[in-house]
């Protein structure tokens, strides 16, 4: 007879047959692989947070380089900017004090050139020579006919010609001097149809009148005044020049040092020396004849026909003597249609 197994087991025996059982074995082995897999996912995701950190400070690195690089580039931009605004700042400096060295100079010159003619016109004698230089804009080239003949260019220095300028002579020149809205506003046309045609009645030449009247016996209180003569050409380098011509060198010296600078209705008169050679031929021949085909554009001088035709003889080159100039003088004082004219505003005057 078999005997029925017995069932009765220790508390280790059961512990140990579980252990043994497929079962547990089976749960221990998903236990392992678990742990397995949560390890290596963890070393996984680790790597990923590491790799994640590298990136991102690669990228934060990164970032600051190009930071550096652009405060680097600004820094250098603004040094050059203030480098090139104090390099602006010397030039101009230099350019100021160049433009006050010159201005000296010239003032110095000027003081000079004064107390030089100061000496010629109180004492006389021979004209220091160090008053009387010329000056010339291109001393190689052919001297500029306009300039030779009238004194005046409408190019000025910019001419491509010679302009010789005498350091001193028997004629200054007062460039612009005259002006009267006929003359200068663009009327020129019907101004010298006004001129030509009604001539000594006109508004126009009335007013040359007055001007002729107070500025001439000014003029003589320097000297001889053998030619005088006003421009009513349109072009701005001729337009209300006045050219007054003295008998002797020292009365001209006289009158530019008492005029240069001084004032005239509004107007500071500035004075030059100028040689004309010859009158006739810087006066426009054809303008009296109303035959001057070149209008308002003639280089040469159309000039206000002076009362009782004063100073006839030096426009024709002529000698001038003192009784035809009084003669033409007294004529053209008889003959003044505004004898009550004001003259205390009009004078010259230091103002
Ligand atoms: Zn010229
Ligand atoms: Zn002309």
């Amino acid at each position: 007879m078999k005997e029925k197994p017995k069932v009765l087991t220790t508390t280790g025996e059961k512990q140990e047959r579980r252990e043994n059982s497929p079962r547990y074995q089976a749960w221990l082995a998903e236990q392992a692989e678990l742990e397995d897999f949560r390890r290596e996912e963890e070393l996984r995701l680790q790597q990923e947070r590491q790799q994640q950190w590298e990136r991102d400070e690669e990228l934060a690195q990164q970032k600051w380089r190009e930071q550096q690089v652009r405060l680097a580039e600004k820094e250098k931009q603004e040094l050059r900017i203030r480098e090139e605004w104090e390099l602006e700042q010397k030039k101009q400096k230099e350019a100021e004090e160049e433009v006050k060295k010159k201005e000296a100079e010239k003032l110095k010159k000027q003081e000079d050139l004064m107390r030089q003619i100061n000496d010629f016109i109180t004492h006389g004698g021979e004209i220091p020579s160090s008053i009387n230089i010329s000056t010339e804009t291109h001393p190689n080239k052919p001297l500029c006919p306009f300039f030779s003949k009238t004194g005046a260019c409408r190019f000025g220095d910019h001419c491509s010609r010679n302009h010789q300028r005498p350091g001193i002579s028997r004629v200054l020149l007062m460039p612009n001097f005259y002006s009267h809205f006929g003359i200068d506003q663009s009327m020129i046309d019907e101004y010298d149809t006004d001129l030509m045609l009604e001539y000594e009645d006109s508004e126009t030449y009335q007013h040359f009148r007055e001007f002729y009247d107070d500025v001439l016996p000014e003029l003589e209180q320097f000297g001889w005044v053998v030619q005088f003569k006003v421009c009513c050409n349109f072009e701005p380098h001729l337009r209300g020049n006045v050219y007054v011509e003295y008998s002797n060198t020292q009365d001209a010296v006289a009158a530019y040092q008492k005029l240069q600078g001084r004032w005239y209705g509004g107007r500071q008169l500035n004075v030059e020396f100028t040689s004309i050679s010859s009158w006739k031929s810087a006066l426009c021949g054809l303008f009296f004849k109303r035959r001057c085909p070149k209008g308002r554009s003639c280089n040469f001088l159309h000039v206000f026909y002076n009362p009782g035709n004063a100073f006839a003889d030096a426009d024709h080159d002529r000698k001038y003597s003192r009784q035809q100039q009084t003669n033409a003088r007294s004529r053209s004082r008889s003959n003044s249609p505004s004898p009550s004219r004001k003259r205390s505003h009009r004078s010259v005057d230091k103002t």
